[in-house]
């Protein structure tokens, strides 16, 4: 008896990537990834903003979406965005759906040898897990639930997406996190963990700037998905890999040039 094992071999052209951000980021950090990491995968990428900016939608070729879901910092302006992106996922008809911040620096050849650990056709939620126990109240009810955190980004597989739709839009999104008083990440996790009970599948190669990212080692940079940035807190990069092309902290304060080009080093950027 054979037994045959079925095979993913996606390709980056298989994943609808998102990126969240707000018109007032566009100059201090969409900038670096539209610079950086973005050129490797530009048709599948796209910018998901609240203002209106010909510059960027130019650099990015036409791949800036304007949400119009409001600017500021609200719950229900966020879960708009998020809910955008959701939508757009679904629209694009791609296998994965991998969604970052406008902080996270993303390697494409690392994120897609992640999915490629499971099925796109199977219900996949994958993400670097937030504070460990959450439940929020639902239909009268305290569920408990498990989210991927938003800050060091996080994969959907596209059947997953399909159960996910009478919640994880734009119009929908915002109304389950008012029910719920939860952030837009939060309530992905809600929806995937609490309603569908499917479970989390946890990846350490994710990071947000809630950790400490100096103490990353530099050995295993290349083997990381994202990476992300504060103001007091980047990744090491005074190490003799960097000795090639180095960019000084006033030149990249993110980081994320050195980090391409140790990653990456025929990019223009590091001739
Ligand atoms: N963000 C947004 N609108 C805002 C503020 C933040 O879309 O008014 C986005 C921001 O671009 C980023 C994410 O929300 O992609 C998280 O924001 P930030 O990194 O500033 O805060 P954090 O939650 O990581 O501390
Ligand atoms: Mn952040």
């Amino acid at each position: 008896r054979t037994v045959t094992v079925r095979r993913n071999n996606v390709t980056l052209n298989d994943i609808f990537i998102s990126i969240k951000t707000s018109k007032v980021f566009h100059q201090s950090r969409v900038v670096h990834i539209v610079k950086t990491w973005f050129n490797l995968v530009k048709d599948q990428t796209y910018i998901f903003t609240d203002g209106d900016d010909d510059q960027l939608n130019h650099t990015t070729h036409g791949h800036m979406i304007n949400t119009r879901c409001g600017e500021g910092r609200t719950r229900p302006n966020l879960g708009c965005k998020m809910g955008s992106e959701f939508d757009a996922f679904l629209a694009s008809g791609r296998k994965w759906w991998c969604r970052f911040d406008d902080d996270n620096y993303v390697n494409p050849a690392r994120l897609l040898q992640l999915v490629n650990r499971f099925n796109w056709w199977s219900d996949v939620y994958i993400g670097r897990l937030s504070v460990p126990f959450f439940a929020a109240r639902y239909h009268g009810k305290w569920r408990r639930y498990k989210f991927a955190h938003g800050g060091a980004g996080c994969c959907i597989s596209r059947s997953l997406g399909k159960r996910m739709e009478p919640w994880g839009g734009r119009k929908s999104l915002p109304r389950l996190q008012n029910i719920t008083s939860i952030n837009d990440d939060a309530a992905l996790g809600f929806i995937i963990t609490a309603i569908l009970k499917v479970n989390i599948s946890l990846s350490d190669q994710l990071h947000s700037h809630y950790e400490r990212l100096a103490d990353l080692n530099p050995s295993t940079f290349s083997e990381q998905v994202s990476f992300s940035y504060s103001k007091q807190n980047t990744i090491n990069t005074d190490h003799k890999k960097f000795k090639s092309k180095s960019f000084s902290r006033q030149q990249d304060p993110t980081r994320f040039y050195s980090l391409h080009c140790l990653l990456y080093p025929a990019a223009d950027i590091c001739q």
